[in-house]
């Protein structure tokens, strides 16, 4: 227990306020800390943590609390808590705080916030207690949920605790869980639910004013897209959607969404042709509810493979066009996540989703120029270390956001390198004679031609490109870039560079180098000495890899560089670089369907090892013993289309067709699942999304490589490594 005095306590809050001023002014706005809303997957949720001992007991599954999706305050579902109570035993629940990425703007609450629903309690008095947790060990006071209920009837009722009655003083950023447990003693099972636990400010009494209003809905195989008016009043806490037959005037709620997402996925799997209609109404803090809206309609279909790959590829363009940040433009690390922070490499595969956006028509060219303006004029004022850009801006102010640690406060060569990837393959695209689109092509071009690729050698003979550049730290990071991983489009534009190339050279010397450290660090990255050389030669479940790490790496590595880069047209000494991705993608795909740790799911249809979120991390998962936790990536598969057409196909109606009602939603697939673990991501990833979009669009139509390989610069860079091309053949 903190012995602070109430003064400091004052001082914490106004800390809180200062910050929140602060973060105002960077766009971000301060929420309410949230441990429990709706859990994504059915039957249990992930972030509990259940024991029991003695003669008492408590439903749990793999300590694990119970999912009801009978009982729900926040439509979706609840937590059941359903126990006895011995005076020769104990139990306990711990609901735990799932700690987001970037969401670390909270509110300075007041008040421990949930609502419960008694089902069967004989006697008040065997109510849990409850405690909060500030680590595992750092617990505050016990206190009685009885206190706090004012009734025992059936309805849900509001329970409102005071942190004050926790402890003496505690600000609601290091409140890690909040811990029910064993009181009194049950002559029965007692069994109750809990529902919307979170940290609240009463003073909030802020009512909503906007009135809600659909603006349009469009129906799918098994779900139905729904989008209402921009929101404008800051007091909207969620929007409620609910769904009637078509006629039958007989609504039911269906969903909430909150209002960091611009539309909701209604994911039926009804796999017919029926007619829905739809209404909202919007909550304010409080959950008092508004009038509902206009009522709209829809009808499901059955699809075809085309009408698949246009859906998937438009609801994960939606992340970069209706999803961006709002003053640049361009993309966010992840949603829901900072509202403000954008991230370059991410920005950069979305401009290529955009692109694609216009071709098939989810928007026009003319909305894809007014925003291409918008992303120049911010890039052009932007941070830039020697024209690289950093991991991360603020959107607002344009300015460096060193989010992954101080030392990373200058320029990031390969997220650069991801964003110029995109900006080249837009400089090609918007070719109008018009004012606007020269605009575009001018403001590229300077912006390319300003990146310093030849500063980040570090020494004039060096062989090896760096990562990271530091204005008052220099090369304190020190990651030399060495494939085979993601970085090959870094080495390829700094050789390609017309004003700061390196020499082609470097090809060989660095990102497939064969100094010793090199193969150390191949080595190190792969615990084996299998590909250390950068050429490999083993064989993995029947298949030769002539080039990779370990046996091939995450498939990201077959993703990020070829947005653009066509693979067809990359044959080095060792190998054609489309033939060694397709050999990696099937080397996942087959160590998905041999499944050595027995992990619920994997299969032919459900494969694609990769980088992405976790319950606890965002990590790089590989088809390897040692490097596969069991979460499944969605965009491993997907994007991996043009090396793997039907295996892809499979694993997208997998994931959509079994699995949508959790994972799929209105910016497309959820970044992770893991069926063993009963988890699911919540988020939508910046990285991961326009892959999807961008390399289905390869497959089916080759837009994006065709764009980006017919720029003369890229050409020359070609050239230069005398690559194997056909472009140049052709067009001679
Ligand atoms: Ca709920």
């Amino acid at each position: 227990m903190s012995k602070k005095t109430k003064y400091q306590h004052l001082i914490i809050y106004f800390l809180a306020f200062l910050i929140n001023i602060g973060s105002a002014n960077s766009q971000e706005f301060a929420y309410d800390k949230v441990f429990f809303e709706n859990s994504i997957m059915y039957g249990s949720y992930y972030f509990t943590s259940v024991k029991y001992s003695g003669k008492s007991w408590i439903k749990q599954t793999r300590s694990k609390l119970p999912v009801s999706d009978k009982y729900a305050f926040t439509v979706g579902n609840s937590l059941e808590l359903e126990y006895s109570s011995s005076d020769e035993g104990n139990w306990s629940a711990i609901v735990l705080y799932d700690d987001i990425r970037g969401i670390d703007f909270f509110n300075p609450a007041t008040h421990l916030s949930f609502w419960i629903h008694i089902g069967i309690v004989k006697d008040l008095n065997s109510l849990p207690k409850i405690a909060l947790l500030i680590t595992e060990e750092e617990i505050s006071k016990e206190i009685h949920l009885k206190k706090y209920i004012t009734s025992n009837n059936r309805n849900w009722q509001r329970v409102l605790i005071p942190l004050t009655d926790f402890y003496n003083e505690i600000s609601s950023s290091n409140i890690t869980g909040v811990k029910y447990s064993q009181s009194g003693v049950t002559i029965s099972t007692n069994q109750l639910f809990i529902d919307q636990i979170e940290l609240v400010n009463i003073s909030n009494n802020r009512s909503v004013e906007q009135n809600p209003e659909l603006t349009s809905t469009k129906g799918y195989q098994s779900h139905v897209d729904i989008k209402w008016k921009p929101l404008v009043d800051k007091n909207i806490r969620y929007i409620k959607i609910y769904r009637s037959i078509k006629d039958d005037n007989n609504y039911q709620a269906v969903g909430i969404q909150s209002p960091w997402i611009p539309g909701f996925t209604d994911f039926i799997g009804d796999n017919k042709s029926t007619e829905f209609s739809y209404r909202i109404t919007f909550l304010d803090d409080n959950y008092k509810e508004t009038s509902f809206s206009n009522i709209m309609s829809a009808k499901t279909k059955i699809m075809t493979d085309e009408d698949f790959l246009d859906m998937i590829q438009e609801s994960n363009f939606r992340y970069y066009w209706e999803g961006a940040e709002v003053n640049s433009g361009l993309a966010l690390e992840n949603i829901p996540g900072r509202n403000s922070m954008i991230a370059l490499g991410a920005s950069g595969f979305g401009i290529m989703a955009i692109i694609t956006g216009v071709e098939r028509d989810y928007i026009s060219k003319d909305e894809a120029i007014d925003r291409f303006l918008k992303i120049i004029q911010f890039l052009k004022e932007a941070d830039r270390f020697h024209g690289v850009y950093p991991h991360f801006l603020d959107g607002e102010t344009g300015k460096i956001v060193p989010f992954f640690g101080l030392k990373d406060n200058g320029g990031d060569l390969v997220e650069t390198s991801f964003l110029m990837q995109g900006l080249l393959t837009a400089r090609q695209y918007f070719d109008g004679k018009n004012i606007r689109e020269a605009e575009i092509r001018n403001a590229i071009t300077e912006i390319w031609n300003n990146v310093e690729w030849d500063w980040h050698k570090r020494f004039p003979n060096s062989d090896f490109l760096y990562w990271h550049w530091s204005p008052d730290q220099e090369w304190i990071i020190n990651h030399k870039l060495i494939g085979w991983n993601e970085t090959l489009i870094t080495y390829f534009l700094a050789i390609a560079s017309p004003t700061h190339s390196v020499p082609a050279s470097m090809y060989y010397s660095g990102w497939a180098s064969q100094l010793d450290e090199a193969i150390d660090y191949r080595s190190n990255w792969g615990n084996t000495t299998q590909g250390s050389k950068y050429i490999n030669g083993n064989n993995y479940f029947g298949i030769e890899l002539p080039v990779g790490v370990s046996n091939g790496g995450p498939l990201f590595f077959t993703h990020y560089s070829f947005l653009g880069l066509n693979p067809h047209e990359m044959t080095d000494k060792y190998v054609n670089y489309f033939e060694n991705n397709k050999k990696i993608a099937q080397i996942n795909q087959r160590y998905c369907i041999e499944n050595p740790k027995n992990y619920i799911g994997y299969g032919e249809d459900c494969w694609g090892l990769t980088a992405s979120d976790g319950p606890y991390d965002y990590s790089a998962n590989e088809p390897k013993y040692e490097k596969d936790v069991g979460k499944m990536t969605p965009t491993g598969a997907l994007a991996s289309f043009p090396y793997t057409p039907e295996a892809s196909m499979k694993a997208l109606k997998n994931y959509y067709l079994n699995y949508g009602d959790f994972l799929y939603g209105y910016y497309g697939f959820r970044d992770a699942f893991s069926l063993t673990d009963n988890w699911c991501s919540p988020l939508f990833m910046g990285l991961n999304q326009a892959p999807i979009t961008v390399m289905i669009e390869n497959y089916r139509t080759g837009l994006l490589w065709n764009l980006f390989m017919q720029n003369e610069n890229v050409q020359t860079g070609l050239k230069k490594l005398n690559f194997a091309n056909h472009y140049l053949k052709e067009n001679e």
